[in-house]
């Protein structure tokens, strides 16, 4: 059977993403692997929040051990402007999520980044192709986009900590200060 296993941002994205794949008759897991999402208190809030709905709907959750922060800002160190920081967190994310792929056997690997309109979608695409190609597991791409509000409404009742910015430090900063943009 042809399995894929999602890297999983956050339990809203999560919610549409994952029953998505399964309709299309993919054996589906989530993996949870979010370095860039700051502070660490923030982290553990929405991983709390992806463990809930993973319990909710029956989804296999592997959490990955490492909360390599240290590795996400040695690697945007110098290139904290977007698009490039996001080119970086992609690939962090994504490559970790085609190794593991290929190391617990599924067939391909996904994210539920694509589901979002706020995300860099084009550089999530060619990100996660670049990574696929390396690792030898296929990158499956669907532009979920126009799902983005169906997948918040099943959410909506389960009453699951919900974020207010993209993840790191710097989209925490321009979510909420006037002077983010004017200092870059
Ligand atoms: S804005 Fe979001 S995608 Fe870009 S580097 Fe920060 S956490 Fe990653």
């Amino acid at each position: 059977m042809k399995s894929v296993l999602v890297h999983s941002c956050c339990a809203h994205c999560a919610a549409y993403t994952a029953g998505y794949w399964q309709e299309q008759g993919y054996q589906v897991g989530a993996l949870w692997y979010n370095p860039n999402i700051h502070p660490y208190t923030e982290h553990q809030h929405r991983l709390g929040a992806m463990k809930a709905l993973a319990a909710e709907i029956d989804l296999p959750l592997n959490i990955d051990g490492g909360y390599d922060v240290i590795e996400y800002f040695r690697r945007v160190a110098g290139q904290e402007q977007e698009p490039e920081r996001c080119r970086h967190c992609f690939r962090l994310r994504l490559a970790k999520t085609a190794e593991i792929a290929r190391q617990t056997g599924f067939s391909g690997f996904t994210t539920t980044l694509l589901i979002s309109p706020h995300q860099k979608h084009d550089l999530i695409k060619e990100t996660g192709e670049e990574v696929g190609r390396e690792a030898g597991v296929e990158f499956l791409y669907a532009d979920l986009r126009k799902r983005y509000s169906d997948s918040r409404h099943i959410t909506k009742g389960m009453n699951l900590y919900r974020q207010q910015y993209c993840g790191c430090l710097y989209s925490e900063w321009e979510r909420y200060s006037d002077t983010a943009n004017s200092a870059r």
